[in-house]
């Protein structure tokens, strides 16, 4: 399939349910970029900073840039006067950075909080532990730019479909937790981000409101 079938496909399967698609766009040349462009795509991601600065300055300005991948302190700044959600904040330091930063650009910059919801050691987020920590703390109540729209996490890397439902049932629950007991006006839990290629039926039907697709999309990377 190209990408324009995979899109329209996409789009059926997705018709009846209320989900953003971000169309991952990592490793993709603008070419086959702007072929999801012109099927409507305007949520895109991307998961380093270089390769998003490259494409923002290349593509339309109507693009909604999503950072889905571990963000450094020090490139915050590269990526704070546009990026329209952040989906990967996994400390409070990293937050502090990102008030900062928008502070300087005078816009309170949209961040998700990413859990760690599979159990493998070379997946970033926070613990559940961490994540109330964050939510918690004094500091976060005096960043007037950060804005906590929700959570983001990845699935355990498995053909154990259980196993990814649980992980996702988990993300759902903290989500709703969050939702009804912080009521903080810098933190509004409005998105759940979950869900790729390989599981993003189990996440949507769990409901993920954000589903992150990358090779089903533009195929696989190479
Ligand atoms: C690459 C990536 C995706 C998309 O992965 P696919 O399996 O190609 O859909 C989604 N989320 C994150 C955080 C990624 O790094």
């Amino acid at each position: 399939m190209d990408i324009q079938q995979s899109l329209q496909q996409l789009k059926k399967d997705l018709a009846d349910k209320e989900v953003v698609l971000v169309a991952v766009t990592k490793t993709k040349p603008p070419r086959l970029i702007m072929q999801a462009y012109e099927e409507g795509c305007r949520d895109l991601g991307e998961n380093r900073v270089q390769e998003l600065i490259e494409k923002h300055e290349k593509l339309p300005k109507d693009i909604r840039w999503h950072m889905i991948g571990h963000l450094q302190r020090n490139k915050v700044k590269y990526i704070a006067p546009f990026i329209y959600l952040i989906h990967s904040v996994d400390s409070l330091s990293l937050l502090k950075t990102i008030n900062k930063e928008g502070a300087k650009n005078r816009r309170p910059l949209p961040c998700l909080l990413q859990v760690r919801i599979a159990q493998e050691k070379t997946k970033f987020g926070l613990s559940e532990k961490e994540l109330f920590e964050v939510l918690n703390a004094d500091e976060l109540r005096t960043m007037k730019y950060v804005k906590i729209r929700g959570l983001m996490g990845i699935a355990p890397n498995t053909n154990d479909k259980a196993q990814v439902k649980e992980a996702f049932v988990k993300l759902k629950i903290l989500f709703e937790q969050i939702k009804q007991h912080y009521q903080l006006p810098h933190v509004v839990m409005e998105e759940l981000s979950m869900g790729m290629s390989s599981d993003y039926k189990i996440a949507v039907e769990v409901g993920s409101t954000m589903i992150r697709l990358g090779s089903t999309i533009f195929g696989s990377r190479t």
